[in-house]
């Protein structure tokens, strides 16, 4: 998600800039909002920015003030009719939302508010918020002070209607959200890597808990929940944000870097190269390599035009599956014994497949390294990682995981220690898909598995 204001601001070609800093955070669809101080429009499609925007569009997005989001679906499917902004139009006025994270609540949010034609979070919330002004005729920021206390779980916002930016965290503060200027701009960002690419300079990061309005006379800071202590997403650290980010005050790369260099003294062996699973396993792995004397070396390949939105191939072509990504090089890993270092294993699904390609080019050991435990515990706060069935540590001890694999050995980081290496206070984080330790109720459908744990 990304926001700006200013007084003469190219709103909606900032944003456009600022998405392609975040295209990592979902690949989706894109879509940007932007107000004249007339009038908000909304621009939106599925594919990626660089497939949605375009010079025509982008020359009728006119105005000062606008926000932009790209969407990964965690409630809702990935639709048109799903994709973000979400707007509502309230008399004269106009208001869009961009959100990231998952609501837990939606379902009791849904009947209370008599919307059951919301098919996503964002729009029962989005709804929530019009039918507030609508009723009582209260400003944005007013029927959010309102409405923001009756969500519960996941929810970094940006919103604005004709003439207000407002960047909105969650109590718990599960998702990032940044504050930069530049001049007489105001900017949000998910990550201060899309602060950089605009050139606007941080300023800080939202509060958890916080709202922030910003208009032409400046920002002002409001709290309009009870207050919480912050559980913040170490997923964040291991796998999702850029590493170029900064966290909690912590560069990502660095901390990536620092896991690797704990899993060397946690989980070592004798071997003769180490190579990172690209991109998500490259930071940690150096860090590995560096703290144990075991060279580095680049053993595969990405494509770096091959994304997410990848349609799935005819059944003939999916049989290559992960080669369509990666490519091994015999020439690195022939007749080596090889540390493969990720950062995480969801499904396994992946990992499986690499391992043996990282056999078939010459490796005559091969030990996975993890820079993160096993993830055992759905997500319910934004990250897609799919229903604990389908997670293949859940109910598997590390040798069946191993096993399953076809893996020599192999190690995951322990919580304690990854944590350590963040740099930050272990109080801070929402640990849940790796602990189990869920900070809010889960949604009622899947709470038996939250009873459960292993
Ligand atoms: P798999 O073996 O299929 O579980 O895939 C493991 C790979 O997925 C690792 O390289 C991770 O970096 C990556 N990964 C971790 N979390 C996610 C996520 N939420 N979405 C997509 N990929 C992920």
């Amino acid at each position: 998600m990304f926001g700006i204001c200013g007084p003469d601001s190219d709103a909606a070609r900032l944003t456009y800039f600022g998405l392609f800093a975040l295209q990592h955070r979902g690949q989706e669809s894109a879509g940007i909002s932007v107000s004249d101080g007339e009038t908000v429009t909304v621009y939106k499609d599925m594919g990626l920015v660089a497939q949605v925007f375009d010079e025509p569009t982008l020359g009728g997005l006119s105005g000062s003030l606008a926000i932009g989001h790209t969407r990964y679906s965690t409630t809702g499917s990935p639709s048109w009719i799903n994709s973000q902004p979400v707007y509502r139009q309230i008399g004269h006025n106009g208001i869009a939302l961009a959100h990231n994270g998952n609501l837990t609540n939606t379902h009791e949010l849904a009947l209370a508010a008599e919307r059951n034609d919301a098919t996503t979070d964002s729009e029962l919330m989005t709804a929530m918020i019009a039918d507030r002004m609508r009723e009582t005729g209260d400003s944005l920021p007013d029927a959010l002070a309102e409405v923001l206390p009756s969500f519960e779980g996941a929810f970094s916002l940006t919103m604005m209607d004709r003439t207000h930016l407002i960047g909105i965290r969650d109590p718990f503060g599960f998702r990032p959200l940044a504050l930069g200027s530049m001049g007489a701009e105001w900017v949000l960002a998910s990550e201060t890597a899309a602060l950089d690419l605009v050139g606007a300079q941080f300023v800080r990061e939202i509060e958890p808990g916080e709202m922030v309005v910003i208009d032409s006379s400046g920002v002002t800071s409001h709290h309009p929940f009870p207050p919480t202590e912050e559980r913040f997403c170490l997923f964040e650290f291991v796998y999702f944000s850029r590493p170029d980010s900064i966290l909690l005050g912590e560069t990502v790369h660095r901390a990536r870097r620092r896991m690797g260099v704990a899993l060397a003294d946690q989980a070592p062996v004798d071997a003769d190269v180490v190579v990172p699973v690209p991109e998500s396993g490259i930071p940690a792995a150096q860090g590995y390599s560096e703290a144990s004397g075991i060279r580095y070396t680049d053993g595969l390949v990405k494509n770096r035009y091959i994304g997410r939105t990848f349609i799935e191939p005819a059944q003939a072509l999916r049989d290559r599956g992960i080669r369509l990504k990666l490519n091994a090089m015999p020439g690195e890993l022939a007749g080596k014994r090889v540390i493969l270092v990720d950062d995480s294993i969801v499904r396994g699904s992946t990992t499986r497949q690499l391992v043996q390609m990282v056999r078939d080019a010459g490796a005559v050991e091969v030990h996975l390294r993890i820079s993160s435990p096993p993830y055992r515990w759905p997500c319910f706060y934004g990250m897609d990682t799919g229903e604990r069935s389908t997670l293949l540590a859940a109910g598997k001890t590390e040798d069946e995981i191993a096993l399953y694999l076809a893996v020599d050995s192999i190690g995951y980081l322990e919580l304690d220690r990854l944590i350590d290496a963040t740099g930050v206070g272990a109080s801070t984080f929402c640990t849940a898909c790796l602990s189990g330790d869920y900070p809010t109720d889960v949604p009622a459908a899947d709470a038996k598995y939250a009873l459960e744990r292993n």
